[in-house]
């Protein structure tokens, strides 16, 4: 998509700081990292997000993940990770061009993960229910 900044970014028109590159996936240093080593892994089509990629490419992206993930964390001397994918703006989706964050992860970084909360009586298998209906079909 011609407005879309990792395109510009795959095309060569925005410089990045590329780690790895094969013929249908790009991955490059995020320029906000949350730890040194922190790279983005795209495809090299445009998806807007990771519900749009057909399911072949998605596991192909995140087969990359997993190839290119120990050799990240190593470089930075770190031995833990987290992925990342906001899938969505209210995920905190900013870029629509999909991509997974890798996050090379060190002990008290500082890195602090999402706050989490109790289901409330009958929420859970209502929830549940409801996931199940629409995954029946699948
Ligand atoms: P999102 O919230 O969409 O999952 O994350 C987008 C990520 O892209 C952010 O972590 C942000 O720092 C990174 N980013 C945004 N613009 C650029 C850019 O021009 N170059 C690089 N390398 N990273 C970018
Ligand atoms: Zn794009």
């Amino acid at each position: 998509m011609s407005d879309c900044i990792f395109c510009k970014i795959v095309a060569g028109e925005i410089p990045c700081t590329k780690v790895y590159e094969d013929s249908e996936f790009l991955a490059f240093l995020d320029i906000k990292p949350v730890n040194p080593g922190h790279v983005l892994v795209i495809p090299k089509q445009h998806y807007n997000d990771f519900v749009s990629m057909p399911a072949e490419q998605a596991a192909k992206l995140y087969t990359v993940v997993h190839k290119i993930a120990p050799g990240i964390i190593a470089a930075v001397g770190a031995r833990a990770f987290n992925l990342g994918l906001n899938n969505g703006a209210e995920a905190g989706q900013i870029i629509f061009h999909t991509h997974v964050h890798i996050m090379p992860r060190q002990l008290k970084d500082g890195l602090v993960l999402w706050p989490q909360r109790e289901y409330t009586e009958g929420e859970r298998d209502i929830v549940a229910e409801k996931i199940k209906e629409n995954l029946n079909n699948l």
